[in-house]
């Protein structure tokens, strides 16, 4: 830690760095207490990046990492688009997903292991989270795209892995079982043996009357057979219950693009919407009878259905076009559906280009909502290059290891192949004549447009340049931004 404390000592002398109002006079930038750290800076982007240098370098040379589920960032005095450009530089997104397994995983591991928790308050827990993952509000609403049943699946079988509150009770209840039959070295478990089991065989025990109500819904809980529980299993008891009960789901095609991907978590929500063509294009409000323009608001001449927007429009498909060839492969699909089942294929494999497919179809998608709504409701237009660079930006810096090596790797390549192009092109020009001075002059432009190239790069690796300004609306969750629209 003195290391650490060297380290922002140093931010002391920078013009750059902005120390929080309160902690200025007193040259305060962090207080530490065993493993708990506190760092202070101004709510500016440029402060609180250059604590995070700090902190990247103590991390590199101490090993030590921060542990960003256990940590938060608290504001004050910042405004909601600054908070989420601090949020974003931080790789510390607020998610609402991450939320509600939040909420949900502090009840269940609690409260579920001890009480049969009553089926009224679980269906009034599960509709809060329901209306916070939709609407990003405290009041229920039954609006939803998809079933909270289908929410709760694993992310195998086509859901978000979010705990299924009732059945993981019933598993927590049933553990309680099992210990009872199992173990007799707790008191708890000695005392309800001496009063109510007495001997009897638990799975066929008579319902004790005189017993409390938490000991008669223990002892007659029915589920699985646990003596018969594979050990070699994976995960704790209650999990593996729990997993029993929700039995054997089909698995969906498309898992593969759901599981370790390094978009953004709204970007990852939309592109799981939009695979199951959940999102409300305006062919499916037609069809609920609802006053919209059908037309696409790209091409502006065919209907805007779930297929077009997303890949057959021919405004997409030149956004498409651009991705690939940044990604340097041939269009590989002339459908949406052929274009799923390309990147499903290369998202199953472990390797960086999977880790990257899986990352491109996340964002480019997501992109591309966003687009539609800004088009369609804010009646704002941005150009084809400046979202694909926007796109490419993002994938920039959220890529890790060895696929920021790849992305940086290709972009150099990129640059090589576009310059000697150029070069070739002046060649032809010349008709094959060139003097000694003019290789010389084309030699020393080749490198000049190199050194350009990563000077003023546009892909920001290492150093990024900020993207386009994002609009505020872009930073929620985009299933919400279609059913609030309309219900003004
Ligand atoms: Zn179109």
């Amino acid at each position: 830690m003195e290391y650490f404390s060297r380290l922002l000592k140093e931010l002391k002398d920078k013009k750059q760095f902005s120390f929080h109002p309160k902690c200025k006079k007193l040259g305060i930038t962090h207080l530490s207490f065993a493993d708990d750290l506190l760092l202070f800076a101004k709510g500016d982007k440029q402060s609180v990046t250059m604590l995070k240098q700090c902190f990247e370098v103590f991390s590199a040379a101490s090993g030590l990492q921060a542990n960003l589920s256990k940590s938060s960032v608290c504001f004050g005095g910042v405004t909601d688009t600054e908070q989420e450009d601090i949020l974003q530089q931080l790789d510390y997104i607020r998610g609402r997903i991450q939320l509600i397994k939040a909420v949900l995983f502090g009840i269940q591991s609690y409260w579920s292991q001890m009480f049969l928790i009553p089926t009224k308050v679980i269906k009034t827990i599960e509709a809060y989270c329901r209306s916070f993952m939709w609407l990003g509000t405290n009041e229920i609403t039954k609006r939803a795209l998809i079933s909270w049943e289908r929410v709760c699946r694993p992310k195998s079988a086509g859901g978000l892995n979010i705990i299924n509150l009732k059945q993981w009770n019933k598993a927590a209840i049933l553990k309680l079982q099992w210990d009872l039959a199992s173990k007799n070295d707790r008191l708890w478990i000695k005392w309800v043996h001496m009063y109510y089991i007495k001997g009897q065989p638990i799975l066929s025990i008579k319902e004790p009357k005189q017993a409390s109500w938490m000991v008669q819904k223990i002892l007659t809980i029915k589920g699985p057979n646990l003596q018969n529980r594979n050990q070699g299993s994976k995960g704790s008891i209650i999990r593996q219950i729990y997993l029993h009960q929700l039995g054997i789901l089909d698995k969906v095609e498309w898992k593969a693009v759901m599981f370790n991907n390094l978009a953004r978590p709204k970007a990852i929500f939309s592109m799981w919407l939009i695979i199951q063509e959940r999102m409300l294009t305006a062919d499916r409000l037609s069809k609920w009878n609802m006053n919209v323009d059908t037309t696409c608001v790209f091409c502006k001449c065919q209907p805007e259905h779930h297929h077009h927007l997303f890949y057959n429009c021919s405004i997409v498909m030149e956004l498409w076009y651009d991705i690939f060839k940044w990604l340097q492969i041939p269009v590989p699909a002339t459908t949406w559906n052929q274009l799923l089942c390309w990147f499903m294929g290369k998202a199953k494999k472990k390797t960086t280009e999977g880790q990257l497919m899986r990352m491109v179809l996340a964002e480019t998608v997501y992109s591309i909502w966003v687009e539609r709504n800004h088009r369609v409701f804010e009646k704002m237009y941005r150009d084809r290059q400046s979202i694909v660079r926007e796109i490419i930006y993002i994938c920039n810096i959220r890529a890790v290891g060895k696929l920021k090596d790849v992305l940086q790797y290709k972009h150099e390549k990129g640059t090589r192949v576009c310059t000697r192009a150029w070069i070739r092109g002046k060649k032809q020009q010349s008709k094959g004549v060139l003097c000694n001075g003019e290789i010389a002059l084309e030699i020393a432009l080749f490198f000049f447009i190199n050194f350009l190239s990563l000077v003023i790069s546009p892909f920001p690796n290492p150093k990024p340049q900020p993207p386009p300004p994002i609009a505020a609306d872009e930073i929620t969750p985009t299933g919400s931004i279609s059913i609030f629209r309309l219900s003004q």
